[in-house]
């Protein structure tokens, strides 16, 4: 097989990332199966791709009929079975490594054994998901998109122990396709950006919750004398208090509760509020 045989792909879950794989997967003209658990939560889903390819109409970044062909690419499924056409699947569900492994080992068994079974993890180990997936467990592979997904070039193909070489091919293929610039890591906790990242957001938090600087000034600081695109509480608030907090943890249980990785009770705080970031329109910052 190679990306050109790659005629439809199916990505799970409707999110923040999910929405943004399933644009740019559109895009490159593949057939999109974009599942997720209940048609309520596809609805949502559906209204916001559409608002972002408005958006980009607007902006004159793709044509209007360009939009139409994205939509159309893209079928919205709350039937797991749907995806049983794909030849490649993209997982973009929660950030849990109970719930990957019931849907590897789901999709082990509904798709065939040539399907590329990739997950969109930010820091969980490719390698164990690969153990859920009995026929041929040399298929899985990190796709590591950033968000949002459909605009961010970078993609970080993660190579599992037992992932083959004929994967990794297939998977730089298709990120080529997709317009994304890849790099491959090793199946280390959080890879390269998320393992960086962690002590940008850690660091922040701790002057947060000392009273040293609140989050605009803060952000501001990075931005205007550190060059940065966006400040780390504008970032948490984009990725979801939620998902960064589940990323957190799980980095810091990977690397034995290493200090430089530890969550800070805001994160647990802000969850537990419902304060998720712009997803809740309600995170550091108030959204409109
Ligand atoms: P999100 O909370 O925005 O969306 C998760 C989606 O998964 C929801 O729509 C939810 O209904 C769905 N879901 C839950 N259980 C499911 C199931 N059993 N089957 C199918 N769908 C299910 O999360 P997100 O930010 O899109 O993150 C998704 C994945 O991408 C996580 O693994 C996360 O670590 C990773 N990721 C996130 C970012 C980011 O900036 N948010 C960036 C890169 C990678």
């Amino acid at each position: 097989m190679n990306a050109e045989n790659i005629k439809t792909a199916g990505v799970i879950g409707s999110g923040t990332m999910g929405r943004g794989i399933a644009i740019c997967t559109a895009s490159a003209g593949i057939k999109t199966v974009l599942y997720d658990i209940n048609s309520d939560i596809l609805d949502k889903a559906a209204l916001i791709i559409q608002k972002d390819l408005g958006r980009s109409v607007e902006k004159k970044k793709i044509s209007p009929e360009k939009k139409e062909e994205i939509l159309k690419n893209i079928v919205f499924t709350s039937e797991f079975t749907d995806l049983k056409e794909s030849d490649f699947v993209i997982e973009a569900a929660l950030e849990n490594m109970e719930l990957k492994k019931d849907l590897f080992s789901k999709l082990d068994e509904l798709c065939g054994s040539e399907t590329i079974l990739s997950t969109n993890t930010s820091s969980l180990s490719i390698t164990t998901i690969s153990t859920y997936v009995k026929n041929n467990p040399g298929r899985v592979i990190g796709m590591h998109f950033f968000n949002p997904a459909n605009i961010m070039k970078l993609v970080e193909i993660v190579k599992g122990d037992f992932t083959d070489e004929e994967t990794v091919t297939i998977t730089k293929e298709l990120s080529k396709k997709l317009g994304k610039v890849s790099v491959t890591a090793k199946d280390t906790p959080a890879f390269i950006v998320n393992r960086i990242a962690r002590p940008f957001y850690g660091e922040a938090l701790k002057i947060f919750s000392e009273g040293t600087a609140d989050a605009g000034k803060t952000d501001a600081i990075m931005k205007n004398c550190g060059g940065f695109a966006m400040g780390p509480f504008e970032l948490m608030d984009l990725i979801g208090i939620d998902v960064n907090f589940s990323v957190t943890k799980s980095v810091y249980e990977a690397f034995f509760n290493d200090p430089k990785y530890r969550p800070n009770f805001i994160q647990k705080k802000m969850v537990d509020a419902g304060l998720l970031g712009r997803k809740t329109k309600r995170g550091f910052y108030k959204y409109e």
